[in-house]
């Protein structure tokens, strides 16, 4: 899951709401922000926090998604 995003250094890009394959993100136009839409879908592929040129996002490896138990 998208652990947090830092506002204090997002300038806006806009990139991690494009890179993410899971539709996870959404850019707030007012604020001219990413926020977290829908956490559940999120496969923590890491592809955000890779991408964005600050280091403004943290992932955690968890699915959003609770994952069936395997016996
Ligand atoms: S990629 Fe980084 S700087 Fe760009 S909008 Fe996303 S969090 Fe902000
Ligand atoms: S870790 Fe992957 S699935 Fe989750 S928000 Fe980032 S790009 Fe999307």
């Amino acid at each position: 899951m998208v652990k947090k995003i830092i506002e204090d250094l997002c300038f806006g890009c806009g990139l991690c709401v494009d890179i993410c394959t899971e539709d996870v993100l959404r850019f707030d136009e007012t604020r001219k922000k990413p926020y977290v839409k829908y956490p559940r879908d999120c496969v923590a592929c890491l592809f955000c926090e890779a991408g964005c040129p600050v280091g403004a996002i943290e992932v955690e490896l968890t699915r959003g998604r609770r994952m069936p138990e395997v016996m």
